[in-house]
């Protein structure tokens, strides 16, 4: 079998500056996005929508406001909206969030645009993240769920005061499901306890697959319950592969997360951790997606 070309996943600089040299190319390109089907009024979904004379990327809907009418621009009710960043900046961002598989953090964007304040930036890259949250569709084929902490004080390491040792305080759990071959469902936990394991594994994975594989965590012990086909990999015991029950892959993508949130991401905090997983999650999935930009874009 002939191999497939490697997919482009990214738009180089100069594809991405032939593209949007300026803020009406973004327009059109947004305007397409979001209409594929011609304009409607973000309120109230109008198709027949009248555009504002010698306003380009404005129109006006007469069927939520009938006198004066209502008026609305290409970003109305996107995030690009209430900003006074040009659209060609925001586009200039999220290319640059989605380069590379540990993206780039607001600091690197706040340098690279020549940024004022590294709040534009970090607000930015949020209202980014936000958009690229995708809808979830659940598991099936082979599933590895585990779970990892990230954040947190690292005294308690080697036994701080508190006598704990290799302790979890202060450090965020997240779980993830990842298909083999497919997507990675990842979320931010309070605590990760066998409630709420198996609350976000009934949500997120099939019980058609046709192995679930996941680590000895009593979190894990009654997915048969559920009538789920569970292997378990004991790691203690130095048994990493059995046949095909590992959980290589969920590893894999850790990786790559914590070596992105500790090498580009400074101080993310517990608050914002959903976002931040968001987006490797996003990258993640969309990593044989020739045109992931336009994907991102759609969400916005
Ligand atoms: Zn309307």
């Amino acid at each position: 079998m002939a191999r497939r070309p490697k997919p482009v996943p990214q738009m180089t600089i100069a594809q991405f500056e032939a593209m949007f040299p300026n803020e009406e190319a973004c327009k059109s390109y947004l305007q397409a996005r979001r209409w594929p089907e011609g304009v409607h009024c973000p309120r109230c979904g109008n198709t027949k929508v009248f555009p504002v004379r010698s306003m380009p990327f404005k129109w006006q809907c007469y069927a939520c406001a009938p006198n004066q009418g209502y008026r609305f621009s290409v970003i109305a009710g996107t995030i690009f909206e209430n900003t006074n960043k040009p659209l060609c900046d925001w586009f200039r961002v999220v290319h640059l969030m989605l380069a590379g598989k540990k993206g780039t953090s607001a600091l690197q964007i706040q340098r690279l645009m020549g940024f004022g304040s590294y709040e534009t930036a970090h607000s930015m890259c949020h209202k980014i993240r936000a958009a690229l949250i995708e809808p979830e569709e659940k598991l099936g084929g082979i599933v590895e769920v585990d779970e990892t902490y990230i954040g947190g004080k690292s005294i308690n390491k080697h036994g701080g005061k508190s006598g704990i040792v290799g302790g979890i305080r202060g450090k965020t759990p997240i779980i993830g499901a990842i298909s083999r071959k497919g997507n990675v469902v990842t979320r931010v936990l309070e605590r990760v306890t066998k409630a709420a394991a198996e609350a976000f594994i009934r949500e997120t994975v099939s019980d058609k697959v046709s192995l679930l594989a996941t680590d000895q965590n009593r979190a894990y012990d009654d997915l048969a319950k559920y009538g789920y086909k569970h292997g378990v990999v004991d790691h203690g015991a130095k048994e990493y592969v059995v046949g095909a029950i590992h959980t290589n892959t969920i590893e894999g993508f850790w990786s790559i997360f914590k070596r992105g949130i500790v090498g580009s991401f400074h101080k993310v905090s517990a608050k914002y951790m959903p976002l931040y997983v968001a987006e490797f999650q996003f990258r993640y999935n969309n990593r044989r997606n020739p045109d992931m930009f336009d994907t991102a874009i759609r969400g916005c």
